[in-house]
């Protein structure tokens, strides 16, 4: 494997992939999903809720967040729960009315595949397929998602260095498909306060090792409401090409995530904040 050293006080040895690095395309590449640039000068907002639980929930929290800016919708069909006894996902039904919802907004959908046998099934309704935390290092998940010609959303591993979730990406890219985001979600460290710790230092790092556009997920980062809308912000400021955040019409009787969920006027409130922020570093958002 080509790879490149990087200059790095920090780690002389840190090596990044070729495909994903920087020193193969100066230029940033920008992921078309159905026509959303990710990656250019607008501050993408991809908002949803964390799982499909009824037609009622997807579709009034989609038509919300869409009215509020969001121009990508989330919602999990298939969830990777910690606990099996926990709701796990309205499975194809889930992704039925996530691809109804879809064509009457307008909005790309994004939703996980969690293993192999299902990524078929997933890419047939989905716009852009999410690879989750916990799948990050699931390699032949990441090859196969590496066969499709649809864009790929990549989380970070809760335990994946930067240099090991380049090489996850590098996965993907050396199988063809070249429609990658990096979303940095929060990794785990010795702070329990939050449910993760958001390493925002990870916005300039992979803007400078890769040419790939790179999300914020501020809400698993965070996992606490309130702290969402700030951190979205300081995304917005460090260079994140976009953010991922759970919004639930009541949030308060979400099946998966809802304390971590803001509501719709919470959602509203964030987006005009983060046009501010936006304009600050010269982007634009949906608003502008
Ligand atoms: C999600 O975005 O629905 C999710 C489960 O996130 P993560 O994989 O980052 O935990
Ligand atoms: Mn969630």
């Amino acid at each position: 494997m080509e790879t490149f050293s990087c200059d790095n006080p920090v780690n002389d040895k840190f090596k990044i992939p070729s495909k994903v690095s920087r020193n193969k395309r100066s230029d940033n590449t920008v992921v078309e999903v159905k026509g959303i640039a990710i990656g250019g000068s607008e501050v993408i907002m991809i908002a949803g809720p964390c799982a499909v639980e009824s037609r009622e929930q997807l579709f009034e929290t989609a038509r919300s967040v869409k009215a509020g800016g969001a121009r990508i919708l989330r919602g999990g069909a298939f969830k990777p729960r910690s606990s099996p006894y926990n709701f796990q996902g309205m499975g194809e039904d889930g992704l039925k009315l996530l691809r109804e919802i879809s064509i009457e907004t307008g909005m790309p959908v994004v939703t996980e595949v969690m293993d192999t046998r299902q990524i078929e099934l997933v890419a047939s309704y989905a716009d852009m397929i999410q690879i989750g935390s916990r799948n990050m290092q699931n390699y032949p998940l990441l090859k196969e998602a590496g066969l499709l010609r649809k864009p790929v959303l990549l989380k970070r591993g809760m335990m994946a260095t930067i240099e090991e979730f380049l090489l996850a990406a590098e996965y993907i890219l050396s199988q063809g498909n070249e429609q990658v985001i990096l979303c940095e979600r929060g990794i785990r460290t010795f702070e329990t306060s939050t449910r993760n710790t958001l390493d925002l230092s990870a916005v300039p790092m992979l803007k400078h090792l890769t040419h790939l556009p790179v999300i914020i997920d501020p809400s698993h980062g965070t996992g606490l409401r309130w702290m969402v809308p700030s951190m979205a912000k300081a995304a917005v400021a460090v260079g994140a090409d976009g953010l991922i955040v759970e919004v639930h019409y009541k949030p308060e009787e979400a099946l998966c995530d809802g304390h971590q969920s803001l509501s719709i006027a919470e959602f509203n409130t964030m987006m005009a904040d983060i046009d501010k922020i936006a304009a600050a570093v010269n982007r634009k958002t949906s608003l502008s």
